[in-house]
């Protein structure tokens, strides 16, 4: 099996070093990340400079670009092989509900998907003092075990592990995407020449507590792997026949 490894914490990220080790059993790796944190960089993909490659070895390449660019190259000629498998993480933080959206750690992901590989993202529930162990082992053991039936196309596996020993994690459930709430302050400052700038702020308060969802089974102490797709229809309200007669012009 040939995997490739990418992440948006940057190629020195010890989250990501975890995977190289522990995956290291399950085949070939290879690692193609940014040369620099790219957190929260979503699917952006960049088109109006060059990209250098440097290449640390055969196998261990940074790029000056986002998560979606390493991964992209990785697929579309930078690698002499095509890999069966993307691992995007582990990140260093959560990626629970809405984080989705903003995460470059599963952007990487979908992409493996968008060109029809698939693909896992990993994350490590907290913010400091950092063990991969657990969630590295775990997605060894994830990989083992989607060989057969294997994941459909289009398809991505989101993962977030609790940040405990894995002794104390209490197993893992298939969950949905939950909704996290964030307080929407942005701070407004003045700089030294009299300009206004803002930070965007955004303080953790909590999660609907909405059964099924990554965000409770986390806070439960269990491993939450979601199954995504890119397919953004609302295939519900596609079929509510009150919006398909609709004359015009
Ligand atoms: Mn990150």
């Amino acid at each position: 099996m040939i995997i490739l490894l990418s992440n948006d914490d940057g190629i020195q990220s010890e989250g990501l070093m975890a995977l190289e080790t522990c995956l290291a059993k399950l085949g070939e790796i290879y690692t193609v990340a940014p040369d620099r944190a790219q957190s929260s960089m979503s699917h952006a993909l960049t088109l109006h400079r060059p990209l250098r490659v440097h290449e640390l070895s055969p196998h261990r390449m940074s790029v000056d670009g986002t998560p979606v660019d390493c991964v992209k190259l990785a697929l579309t000629g930078l690698l002499p092989v095509k890999p069966d498998l993307v691992v995007s993480g582990v990140n260093k933080g959560p990626n629970l509900g809405d984080d989705i959206i903003y995460s470059g750690t599963v952007s990487a992901a979908i992409e493996g998907a968008l060109l029809g590989i698939p693909a896992i993202a990993v994350s490590l529930v907290t913010f400091e003092n950092f063990d991969f162990g657990a969630a590295a082992d775990f997605t060894a053991t994830l990989i083992e075990r989607m060989q057969q039936p294997g994941i459909p196309t289009g398809t991505l596996l989101n993962v977030n592990v609790p940040h405990l020993p894995k002794e104390q994690l209490k197993g893992w459930k298939l969950t949905r995407m939950g909704k996290r709430h964030y307080s929407e302050n942005i701070v407004e400052r003045i700089d030294p020449r009299g300009g206004k700038y803002y930070w965007i702020g955004g303080d953790d308060l909590g999660f609907a507590h909405d059964d099924g969802t990554d965000c409770v089974a986390v806070h439960e102490g269990f491993v939450s792997v979601t199954p995504l797709q890119v397919d953004l229809t609302d295939h519900k309200l596609l079929h509510e026949a009150r919006l398909r007669h609709f004359p015009w012009p």
